[in-house]
């Protein structure tokens, strides 16, 4: 980002940029290079601010979630990287049942929130460290249940103002939130609106807790990571696979496929983006040599 740039935005936002900023710290995988900034944005004016900025001056951006399906590489990023702050973390409901949430409110509260309500919704993702912005986009799943099921439409910001799409316009596949790829880049998710239906508190938490001990059980929760690093298959485990390959364990500098789920690539302390790019390629390699499975990463490398 060149120096006029930065004062540009500078002037508008003061002490709320930060530049020349570690992501580290903005990742459940702890790694990655500086951004040249980094900026919570408090309301959709700045978003769209923000976005038309980028479009004039060729300024490269990102939205950022919670972080926990990002790989960022070594370099870093050169170009603006966007949270949604605070005023995006709010939750109400309609007289219809649909929960209408901030995109950057996290999956746990929102989940405890509905729970508090007896509103049965998205507890299939409890446990998933996500926001609900980022688990639309990445059309969030577990237990047999994905949050594009119950997505309603989704409020955007791009360059020109608040756009809504419907029901209608949304259309998921497995990871992905398909009709999304024509607003990468140009537009921002600000809210959710998800089909709740009447619940039992307690009994969604006992689920939550259920939940919890088996992703304990299963997942290598005390060492960071971006969740499964690759998507399934058809018809397969992309764990089951990389166990079968004879890789769990298997380490390139800070980098290792966790031995309690093979489909967790784990930083052991000091990893560098590269450490897990030749890992990534390493097991890619290995799996399509002796299964003829080609697997593709479901972590989103910037
Ligand atoms: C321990 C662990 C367990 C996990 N378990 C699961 C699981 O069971 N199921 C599952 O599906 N995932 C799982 N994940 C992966 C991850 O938590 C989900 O993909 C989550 O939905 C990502 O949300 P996020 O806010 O962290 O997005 P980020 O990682 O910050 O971003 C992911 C993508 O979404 C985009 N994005 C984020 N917010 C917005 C927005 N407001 N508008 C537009 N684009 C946006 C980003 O630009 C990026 O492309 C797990 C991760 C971890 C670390």
């Amino acid at each position: 980002m060149d120096g006029k740039l930065a004062g540009i935005i500078e002037q508008k936002f003061a002490s709320r940029v930060q530049f020349d900023c570690s992501l580290k710290p903005y990742t459940s995988f702890g790694i990655g290079g500086n951004a040249s900034a980094l900026l919570p944005v408090e309301t959709q004016d700045e978003i769209s601010w923000l976005l038309s900025l980028a479009k004039e001056h060729d300024l490269a951006w990102q939205i950022m979630g919670m972080g926990s399906n990002l790989l960022v590489s070594d370099e870093g990023f050169d170009g603006l990287i966007m949270k949604l702050g605070t005023a995006f973390q709010q939750i109400a409901l309609s007289s219809d049942g649909i929960i209408e949430a901030g995109a950057g409110i996290s999956l746990t509260k929102l989940i405890k929130w509905c729970q508090s309500r007896d509103l049965s919704c998205i507890e299939f993702l409890f446990g998933v460290p996500g926001s609900a912005g980022g688990a639309a986009v990445m059309n969030a799943g577990a237990f047999g249940g994905e949050i594009g099921a119950v997505l309603k439409g989704v409020e955007l910001v791009d360059g020109q103002g608040v756009r809504h799409l419907e029901k209608d316009e949304l259309e998921f596949s497995y990871r992905c939130f398909d009709n999304w790829q024509r607003f990468r880049g140009v537009a921002v998710i600000t809210k959710v609106f998800l089909q709740s239906r009447q619940g039992d508190g307690e009994e969604i938490g006992r689920r939550c807790i259920e939940i919890a001990r088996w992703r304990k059980a299963k997942q290598p929760l005390g060492q960071p990571n971006a969740g499964s690093f690759f998507k399934n298959p058809p018809g397969d485990s992309a764990g089951r696979l990389i166990d079968a390959a004879g890789l769990k364990g298997r380490q390139v500098g800070g980098a290792k496929v966790s031995e309690k789920h093979a489909n967790f690539l784990v930083n052991t302390g000091e990893a560098a983006c590269g450490d897990v790019m030749e890992l990534m390629k390493i097991v890619q390699a290995e799996v399509y040599r002796q299964f003829g499975v080609q697997l593709e990463p479901e972590v989103q490398i910037i």
